[in-house]
C-alpha cells in the first residue's frame, strides 16, 4: 500500500478530528475547517492524488462508502440538501485524494464564486475542447477497465 511519509491522510493517527468510519480501504473523518457542521472527508487509505489515479474497484468502494456517509449525515443533520466535491491536481491542497461531503442549508452562503466561464475562448476553441474530450472518451482502452468492473 502506497504511503507518503509527510502526508497527513496517509497516517490515521494524524487525523486530529478523529475517525468517523473506516474499513480496509477507506476512512472518513470530520473536516478540520468545515463549510457547515457535519462536513466529512472521505479518503482512500492508500495514497492517490486524483480520481483517475485510483483503481476502479477502489473508486467503486469509495463511492459506496460515500452513499453510506451521505445517508448518515442526512439523518443526523436534516439538511435541505448536500454537496459532494473533490478538487484535483494542483487544487488538491493535501495531495491525497479526498472527497468532501457536507450538508447544505437554504441561505448557507456556500456556492460557486469566480471562474472565467468561457470568457476569452472562441467558439472554435470550445468546439475543439468538446470534440477532443468526446474523442478521448471513445478510445477503447480507456473504456475496457470500466466495462470489466461493471459485471
Ligand atoms: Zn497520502
Amino acid at each position: 500500500m502506497r504511503k507518503h511519509e509527510n502526508c497527513i491522510f496517509c497516517h490515521r493517527e494524524k487525523i486530529a478530528t478523529g475517525i468517523l468510519y473506516e474499513d480496509d480501504l477507506v476512512m472518513a473523518f470530520p473536516d478540520i475547517d468545515p463549510i457547515n457542521a457535519g462536513h466529512i472527508l472521505l479518503v482512500p487509505k492508500e495514497h492517490f492524488l486524483d480520481v483517475d489515479d485510483m483503481p476502479d474497484a477502489l473508486l467503486a468502494h469509495l463511492m459506496r462508502a460515500s452513499k453510506r456517509l451521505v445517508h448518515a449525515m442526512k439523518e443526523a443533520c436534516r439538511p435541505d440538501g448536500y454537496t459532494i466535491m473533490q478538487n484535483g491536481g494542483a487544487f488538491n491542497d493535501i495531495g491525497h485524494y479526498h472527497l468532501h461531503i457536507f450538508p447544505r442549508y437554504d441561505g448557507d452562503g456556500f456556492g460557486y464564486v469566480g471562474g472565467k466561464g468561457t470568457e476569452g475562448v472562441s467558439e472554435e476553441q470550445l468546439g475543439e475542447i468538446w470534440s477532443g474530450i468526446a474523442a478521448l472518451l471513445q478510445k477503447e482502452d480507456d473504456c475496457e477497465e470500466m466495462i470489466e468492473h461493471e459485471g
